[in-house]
């Protein structure tokens, strides 16, 4: 049919075909629920409603891969857009609809562990369990995943993968990607592929499709199984060194990049504003979160066989004891490898609290700590930490976080840090990170116009009905069909730059300590509330 014909509307008719296909339980149009699923984790200002139909007409929540099959069927025959959701905890707006129609929830019902095979090291799950219960089972029969985000508390394997994201374990394991097996993907059309083999790798079989929907953002297809790959724990030895400075900590990041043997399971590092913040936002005191001793801290995870981790910690601490750093003590290690899910828990007084995440090439590490710094300071920003780890030994990836009025409408001009900070990344060789629906016009930044083409002309090609998950990656689109088109977005960027330079400096962070009290901080907000139903709170 000529997709110009398709009604794109959710007509009662379209409802009782979901309900008969997946049962009634699994479909939900009640106006509540649906504006629940309207937005992921960033607060989506009233006026994007304007811009974007992000409120779905309905939630399913099917319980396998027959089910999701079904839904891509009905949606598929009457070009209704279908928008996969993990847990929402991206921040970029990937599983938040552009146009309305169907969000695919797969966190409710989809989230169990079909297969754990230690014969086969794999284990074989549905797409919306969250890493932590699939790293427990694994974990508890002595075996690790590669690598999983630091929100894997509530990050699901679907949604990590659909981002493409990099995270604890990706220095010596890769991404989600590179740990792939196999997955039953179904297409915009209904119709389900696997992507490998459950017990072998899929070397030499064609196109690696295996990796081809990472970082699609539910875009070419619904992700319903993985097998992945698991490997034997060993132990996992954190181990910790402090510096006077971040930037003093530069040759020892250098070295571990450049040595042939030396492979952490993880590389991380965070500043004195960082622990300082933490200290100031906590509500125990002393605060059982924050080690005083820490100023600017390196944080080395070996894992594997004892004897190895033993050798491997011998050659980091000679590295970093060179670069002026001390070692400190296992408990503080421990610790900060305990908190390696809690970076932000400064929001705990009650604000914005936005990380500008780039990458960068390594050798430039050094380099650009002093320019997150010197961003901050220019930009007039209220400073979180200079956070962040190392990829892999060609990648850095820098996470400075600072504080903003996420309530006020002045208070969106901070995010020009964001775009600030991926001007200066593009001056080392790098760029942001991420697309989703706010960041998509920046794909004709971060490629050259051949290759975006290319992949457009893959979207138009295996999704020739423009029904999964439509506006997002290769076209970030407005419910009126209008692109944010690069040009018009670059420009919006360097206006909003220009008039947060010309602000008075943010102070979000100081302001709320003195206004609220910990302990009757959520009762004091939700006083100074009120919520209206389809308008947020005002
Ligand atoms: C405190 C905190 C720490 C974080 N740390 C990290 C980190 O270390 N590394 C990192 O990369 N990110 C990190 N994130 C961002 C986010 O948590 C990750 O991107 C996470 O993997 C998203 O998972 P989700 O289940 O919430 O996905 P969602 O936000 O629900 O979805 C993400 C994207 O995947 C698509 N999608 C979801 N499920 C499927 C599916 N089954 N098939 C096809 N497409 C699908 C969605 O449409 C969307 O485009 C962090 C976020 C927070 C709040």
């Amino acid at each position: 049919m000529d997709s110009d014909k398709l009604s794109r509307e959710v007509t009662p008719e379209i409802i009782s075909k979901l309900e008969s296909a997946i049962g009634k339980d699994n479909v939900n149009t009640h106006p509540e629920e649906r504006l629940l699923y309207s937005h992921d984790l960033a607060p989506l200002p009233g006026v994007a409603g304007i811009a974007f139909k992000n409120i779905p007409d309905v939630v399913v929540r099917p319980t396998c891969t027959e089910d999701v099959a079904a839904v891509m069927r009905i949606a598929y025959e009457n070009g209704v857009a279908v928008t996969p959701r993990g847990n929402s905890t991206w921040g970029l707006g990937g599983c938040q609809p552009v146009f309305a129609g169907i969000v695919v929830d797969f966190s409710s019902k989809m989230n169990k562990i079909i297969k754990l095979d230690p014969e086969h090291l794999c284990v074989k799950v549905q797409a919306g369990i969250t890493f932590k219960e699939v790293l427990d089972a694994c974990m508890a029969k002595g075996f690790i995943i590669g690598s999983y985000p630091s929100s894997f508390p509530a990050a699901t394997i679907g949604g990590w993968y659909g981002t493409n994201g990099m995270g604890i374990g990706t220095y010596k394991f890769g991404s989600v990607k590179d740990n792939v097996l196999n997955m039953e993907v179904v297409l915009p059309d209904g119709s389900v592929i696997e992507t490998g083999y459950d017990n072998i790798g899929a070397f030499m079989s064609g196109y690696n499709l295996n990796q081809f929907f990472a970082g699609a953002e539910g875009t070419l297809g619904l992700v319903c199984t993985f097998t992945l790959k698991m490997y034997p724990m060993g132990v996992i030895r954190p181990t910790i060194y402090n510096f006077e400075n971040l930037a003093d900590a530069d040759p020892a990041i250098q070295a571990i990049a450049k040595h042939p043997s030396i492979k952490p399971l993880h590389v991380s590092w965070a500043d004195f504003n960082h622990f300082a913040n933490q200290a100031r936002a906590a509500k125990e005191e002393p605060s059982i979160h924050v080690h005083s001793e820490c100023k600017n801290t390196v944080l080395v995870v070996l894992q594997g066989d004892e004897r190895f981790v033993d050798l491997e910690d011998e050659a980091v601490e000679e590295i970093m004891v060179k670069a002026g750093g001390q070692k400190l003590p296992n408990e503080i290690a421990d610790h900060e490898w305990d908190e390696r899910c809690y970076e932000f828990r400064a929001r705990a007084v009650g604000v914005g609290e936005i990380p500008a995440e780039v990458i960068v090439p390594s050798n430039s590490w050094g380099q650009f700590v002093g320019e997150c710094y010197e961003g901050f300071s220019k930009m007039k920003m209220e400073t979180g930490g200079i956070i962040g780890q190392m990829v892999d030994p060609q990648t850095v990836l820098f996470m400075p976080y600072y504080f903003m009025d996420n309530e006020g409408m002045l208070g969106m001009t901070a995010f020009s840090f964001n775009f600030y900070l991926g001007d200066v990344a593009t001056r080392y060789g790098g760029r942001t990170t991420g697309l989703g629906v706010f960041f998509a016009w920046n794909l004709d930044n971060i490629h050259d116009a051949n290759t975006v083409e290319y992949m457009r002309e893959l979207k138009t090609y295996l999704d020739p009905r423009d029904v999964m998950n439509p506006g997002h990656v290769v076209c970030g689109l407005t419910r009126f069909g209008i692109s944010l088109s690069h040009g018009l977005m670059e420009f919006a960027s360097k206006m909003m730059q220009t008039v947060k330079k010309m602000l008075p400096p943010d102070s979000t962070f100081a302001d709320n300590i003195e206004r609220f009290h910990y302990n009757t901080l959520e009762e004091e907000k939700a006083a100074d509330r009120k919520h209206v139903l389809g308008r947020g709170y005002e």
